[in-house]
């Protein structure tokens, strides 16, 4: 009987133990109570694990017959039949784009639940972790400890990681996001230094597709910003997305720009629009002392930025009242521990949000009702301290209102152009260039300076039943202007459209089926036959997808998003990515499949559920991946690519950076992509020299 026939036979559960195997997850996840508790994850791992101690690579292992793992691990017996049956008997490769923790959590899951997968994650920057090296506050190094759960995923021999690979995304998609006009000159020049970083490598979703016969899993997070839609915002540098703000106190690399930007010894008052809990991370950041801050791994520049900051006031704004905002009781609480900072809340507007909708929704859940509590305590202590202590920094949380303009000082910029008369006479000519004078303003390379002046609010009131109550303008259009030298837009992540993939452009994110993206019929027969053993409600809602993504209606929004050079359909699938074989199926997970809220902890059930589908369809695979797919397809191309072991060397270094500093901290980072690439060099040429002057001394002596 041929794999096809194979596969028409009912599913028989029958379990037979494999002892090349590793433990079962379910056997895993009850040894490992820390499975699904990310925050709190195993220890460190042990490191020689990362080299197989056999000297071989787990193929060689594998062919000489020594077992991978010792321990039994049971399985039903279809999938494995599936696949002994079949012509080749190279592994199931998948690739994962992007190392947060969403794809982390994918690579555990498939991992430890089949022992014949093989992933390869490809990440844009040489090091891995996504949010959680560039997003988490530096503060929260108990968020940041998660990182030793993935450096165990990674120190399965099934894993490789390749960094600095970047996959393609649509090309009016700037991934470091809008802020990026803030680099360009008049002209639309890229004033970004000459030695910004090197590209990273780059690869389309059909190369991947093509070799990777395993699946694609997108787990590439949410890059870009939403905007407020107000005049002048894309052309002041004093306001900036709080990606940016974090990305740059964080050390990314593609972020430093921002403190040429940001001058904070001239920033006194600074207006953060979004009541999230990362408008609460940049609030705490501006105004926590430098001395706790030097104990954290945030980015050297920035401390010595902060350092010479002159912030006093900061406003953590919002459209709706208490009762919606969702910063988390922990955050705002931590706020109110801040030395030397006052944390206020003014007693009418906390009361103008608190309609009978809000009250009930406050008091739905337990969270809410005890984040209403600390609000209304604050509010109390914000009455009887009777306004701002002048000696004290203050974060003020404020409500029902609504941005309406950036208040812009603009100064025709007049320069003195000297004009030699006679000898020893000159005459000092005052040019103050026209409106529009666009001539005059090159030739003199002059410019109308703007600088921030504020920001004016307009009030609102709450309108709608409970749960759903949306922010109006007040009735009298009442305005309220903030003071501002920095406004730090924190109004949500957005991700970013990848080419040749689907993209739902009113969400932001991949469609998708139980992390199956909804490209073609073939994620559509799967949806189906999940969905066959689930009533007809779920029938239906198959059917509406169907016809959402084009079956009968082609020019639906939904068809609309997938680019023309995208594989589509069926047809496109058999005739495969390259024209040559079959094109592997596409799935996602993490922000770019639910969008930019939540945190790691979702990401667990989320890749949970990503995996399971992989898995289920690898189930039903004849036939492995081509041996060494990414290095295949990452041949041609000119950039470094970072294995593990460049990883961990980066790791190593930062850490004995940090151990070194004083006081000192958990690692030093380094923010410069050249610096990483180049580190493997430096450090073997650092040992080189070392090397020599020893011998030089010895033959001296
Ligand atoms: C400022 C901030 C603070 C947070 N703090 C906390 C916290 O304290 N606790 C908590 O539990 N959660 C926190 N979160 C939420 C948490 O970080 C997210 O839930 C989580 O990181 C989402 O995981 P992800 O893998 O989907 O995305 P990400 O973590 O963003 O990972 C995406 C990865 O994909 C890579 N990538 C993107 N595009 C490409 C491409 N084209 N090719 C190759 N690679 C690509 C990126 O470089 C990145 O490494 C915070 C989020 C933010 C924004």
């Amino acid at each position: 009987m041929d794999a096809a026939g194979l596969r028409c036979l009912p599913f028989v559960p029958i379990l037979i133990p494999i002892t090349r195997g590793e433990a079962s997850a379910t056997n895993y996840e009850r040894k490992n109570p820390t499975f699904d508790t990310p925050f709190y994850p195993e220890k460190a791992h042990n490191s020689s694990l990362l080299q197989n101690p056999a000297g071989k690579s787990p193929e060689e292992r594998r062919n000489l017959g020594v077992p991978m793992l010792q321990k039994v691990h049971f399985r039903p017996v279809r999938p494995l039949l599936t696949r002994a049956m079949s012509s080749q008997l190279s592994p199931v490769r998948v690739a994962i784009v992007g190392s947060g923790p969403a794809g982390f959590y994918t690579a555990k899951y498939l991992l430890d639940k089949d022992a014949d997968v093989h992933v390869d994650i490809l990440e844009k920057m040489p090091v891995p972790y996504g949010l959680v090296r560039y997003g988490v506050a530096p503060d929260h190094p108990e968020v940041k400890s998660v990182q030793e759960t993935f450096a165990k995923v990674a120190s399965n021999p099934r894993f490789r990681f390749f960094g600095n690979v970047e996959l393609e995304a649509e090309e009016d998609e700037a991934t470091s996001g809008s802020d990026w006009t803030k680099s360009r000159d008049d002209n639309g020049d890229s004033q970004v230094p000459e030695d910004n970083p090197p590209k990273a490598n780059l690869i389309t979703i059909n190369e991947l597709k093509a070799h990777y016969k395993g699946g694609v899993v997108l787990a590439c997070g949410a890059e870009n910003d939403r905007k407020l839609g107000l005049k002048h915002e894309d052309d002041l540098q004093e306001v900036l997305s709080a990606r940016s703000f974090v990305n740059w106190y964080n050390g990314h690399p593609d972020f430093k720009w921002v403190g040429d930007k940001i001058d904070l010894s001239a920033v006194k008052d600074v207006v953060i629009i979004g009541q999230g809990n990362v408008a609460i991370d940049c609030a705490r950041i501006l105004t926590k002392s430098v001395s706790d801050l030097a104990q954290t791994d945030l980015a050297d520049y920035a401390l010595e930025a902060l350092k010479k900051s002159n912030v006093k006031r900061v406003q953590v704004v919002g459209r709706r009242g208490a009762a919606q905002a969702s910063f988390t009781i922990k955050e705002v609480r931590e706020l109110t521990r801040l030395e030397g900072v006052t944390v206020s809340i003014e007693a009418n507007e906390l009361a103008r949000g608190m309609n009978a909708a809000s009250e009930e929704e406050a008091a739905s859940s337990r969270g809410g009702a005890r984040i209403m509590e600390l609000m209304k305590s604050i509010t109390q202590e914000t009455s009887e301290r009777g306004g701002v202590h002048a000696a004290e920094k203050d974060i003020a949380i404020r409500f029902l209102l609504q941005p309406d303009a950036l208040l812009v000082d603009e100064q025709p910029l007049q320069v003195k152009i000297p004009v030699p008369l006679a000898i020893g006479k000159k005459l000092d000519l005052e040019v103050t260039p026209l409106e529009g004078s666009s001539v005059g303003a090159k030739a003199f390379e002059l410019k109308r300076e703007k600088t921030l002046k504020g920001i004016s609010m307009a009030r609102t009131v709450l309108s709608g039943e409970k749960g759903r109550q949306r922010a109006v303008a007040s009735e009298g259009k009442e305005v309220d202007v903030l003071p501002a030298q920095l406004v730090l837009k924190s109004v949500g992540y957005k991700s970013v459209r990848l080419k040749g993939v689907p993209f739902d452009a009113n969400r932001h994110v991949v469609p998708h089926l139980k992390g199956r993206v909804l490209e073609d019929d073939v994620a559509l027969e799967k949806v189906d036959e999940d969905l066959s053993k689930k009533d007809g409600g779920m029938r239906q809602l198959s059917q509406t997808l169907r016809g959402l993504l084009g079956e009968e209606a082609s020019n639906t929004a939904a068809r609309e998003d997938i680019p023309a050079d995208a594989p589509a359909g069926k047809g496109a699938t058999e005739r495969g990515p390259e024209g040559g074989g079959e094109s592997a199926p596409l799935y996602v997970v993490g922000w770019l499949k639910r969008g930019p809220s939540g945190t790691i902890a979702s990401s667990v059930t989320d890749a949970k559920e990503t995996a399971a589908s992989i898995l289920a369809d690898i189930s039903e695979m004849d036939g492995g991946s081509e041996a060494d797919p990414a290095t295949r397809i990452l041949a041609l191309r000119g950039s470094t690519v970072m294995d593990w072991q460049r990883v961990k060397q980066i790791d190593s270094y930062e850490v004995a950076m940090g151990k070194r500093s004083s006081p000192p901290r958990p690692r030093v980072k380094l923010s410069d992509i050249a610096e990483m690439i180049g580190l493997k060099r430096a450090l073997r040429e650092q040992a080189q020299a070392r090397k020599g002057k020893a011998a030089s001394a010895s033959t001296t002596e």
